[in-house]
């Protein structure tokens, strides 16, 4: 298996539920608990797994927001793992999860260096590593509703604009929609081969414009302009 994301960038609104959900979640969880200081305090901080990020696309009228979240993409060929100094860092081979065995990080930050897409946060409290983990304490979870072993992220996105599942399996709803939208991996070029796709948007349809109608002033001086032109 190769479980991951793809996230379909024509319809996140980048309302940030996603991201509180994650937050929600790995708070709470038992996996990869975040690291939140003086959450209600004076000098509130912490760190967020999945981060959405924004910009703006093309020239008016022709323009798009185009949102996107971003998390581990849980690379096949991950430098996490490869520059870990005492094998904390792995991939799994069952499903491709990249995880952190908390018993061995020393925190040393290797791993936060080098991988390109801000993937990992160090926790002050336990000086350890952490980082999404695909949500692996849920998605496996069989006391939960079949519907809902799915990560956080996925369940909580209003716009349906998140998708989870196996990326090796060619018939699933995943694979089927890379193929269909031509999903694209994020920094391909770097050669860490990232696991989670993202969907293009869509050709944006131009904003109607309405022509202003010529005044008195307009029209007698286009009527002259003709005439002079004969
Ligand atoms: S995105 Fe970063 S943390 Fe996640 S597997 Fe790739 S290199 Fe490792
Ligand atoms: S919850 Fe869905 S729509 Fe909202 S920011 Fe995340 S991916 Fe986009």
């Amino acid at each position: 298996m190769k479980l991951g994301l793809v996230i379909d960038t024509d319809t996140c609104v980048g309302c940030h539920a996603c991201a509180v959900a994650c937050k929600q979640w790995n708070t709470s969880g038992t996996l990869g608990p975040l690291t939140d200081y003086q959450p209600w305090g004076e000098a509130p901080s912490g760190v967020w797994f999945n981060r959405v990020r924004t910009y703006e696309e093309g020239d008016y009228p022709h323009c798009k927001t185009v949102n996107l979240p971003m998390s581990c993409m849980h690379c096949e060929d991950p430098v996490c793992v490869t520059v870990c100094p005492t094998g904390a860092s792995y991939k799994r081979e069952e499903d491709g999860i990249v995880l952190i065995d908390q018993d061995k990080c020393m925190g040393c930050n290797y791993c936060a260096w080098a991988c390109p897409y801000g993937a990992r946060e160090l926790d002050r409290a336990t000086g350890t590593m952490k980082k999404c983990t695909l949500c692996v304490d849920r998605i496996y979870d069989e006391s939960l509703p079949e519907a809902e072993r799915q990560p956080a992220c996925v369940l909580a996105c209003p716009a349906r604009a998140r998708h989870f599942g196996d990326l090796n399996d060619p018939d699933s709803d995943v694979s089927r929609l890379v193929r269909e939208r031509r999903g694209q991996g994020l920094m391909n070029e770097l050669g860490y081969r990232p696991v989670n796709r993202y969907l293009p948007p869509r050709n944006p349809q131009a904003t109607p414009t309405v022509e202003p109608k010529p005044g008195l002033g307009d029209r007698l001086r286009n009527w002259v302009n003709r005439v002079v032109h004969r």
